[in-house]
């Protein structure tokens, strides 16, 4: 039985005195979650404090974004290891604002996968279509070209070691998640195509659901077969909401 997950993205939002508060709070009632496994995924800078503030406590810390370099001449880059110095357990990568607004494609983003499997973090490698892509019909083909950049780098196995976040870009910050149904739809696709490659990692690789996931709808979400939590956005920078959601798995 796969654990369910529940990572907060804060994308480019707080600062040193919210963030201190949102931490406070999460701490405060993650004791309450159950099995649940949680990560919060900070804006680099805040990394280091946000890990020391949860070094006693059950969440995980996660990036946004790493390099696919180690070190060097690659200005504004932050590398695997010096994430891991910091105690990093996830790197985020394929986002699709990584995508569509800093011009990141999929091999790119197999690189950073890469990356972070060397480094030792778990990737959690986002797929999804737009609405665009939804409309003419081709939101399989989308997701399987994305997850096959990184099948191809990488191969099959390293997926069994990472973590896929199902997040459809019409459902990001829009307020219009996806149905369970319509989530399920695409999450059980993924698991089909990965279960043809290696029943193993496809039974064992945690998809999570992400776009507009509140405390309101997690539950019917997380409730569907192959959805295994979910990456939250909006809501992970409310504590309450946050832990209302991690409580739904
Ligand atoms: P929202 O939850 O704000 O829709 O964002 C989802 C997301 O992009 C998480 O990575």
């Amino acid at each position: 039985m796969r654990q369910t997950l529940v990572a907060g993205n804060w994308k480019l939002n707080g600062s040193l005195e919210s963030i201190k508060q949102l931490v406070a709070g999460i701490t405060a009632g993650a004791g309450d979650t159950g099995n649940t496994q949680i990560a919060v995924c900070p804006p680099f800078v805040y990394i280091p404090l946000v890990s020391n503030l949860l070094a006693d406590s059950k969440v995980d810390v996660g990036s946004q974004d790493i390099s696919d370099q180690e070190y060097g001449a690659f200005t504004g880059e932050v590398s695997g290891p010096m994430l891991k110095d910091f105690n990093c357990t996830y790197a985020i990568v394929g986002h699709s604002e990584r995508r569509a607004l800093y011009g990141e494609d999929d091999a790119f983003t197999a690189r950073k996968f890469a990356a972070a499997r060397k480094f030792g973090l778990i990737p959690i490698l986002c797929v999804g279509e737009t609405l665009e892509e939804r409309e003419q019909g081709i939101t399989e083909d989308v997701v399987a070209r994305q997850l096959d950049a990184v099948i191809e780098l990488e191969g099959i196995d390293a997926i069994g070691d990472a973590v896929i976040a199902y997040e459809p870009v019409w459902a990001i910050g829009t307020g219009k998640t996806a149905s369970p149904q319509q989530a399920q739809d695409v999450h059980a696709f993924i698991r089909g195509k990965l279960a043809g490659l290696n029943p193993g990692v496809a039974d064992k690789v945690q998809i999570l659901y992400g776009g507009s996931v509140k405390g309101s709808n997690a539950e019917e979400l997380f409730a569907m077969a192959d959805i295994d939590g979910g990456l939250i956005g909006g809501a992970s920078l409310d504590a309450g909401d946050f832990l209302a959601i991690c409580k739904a798995g």
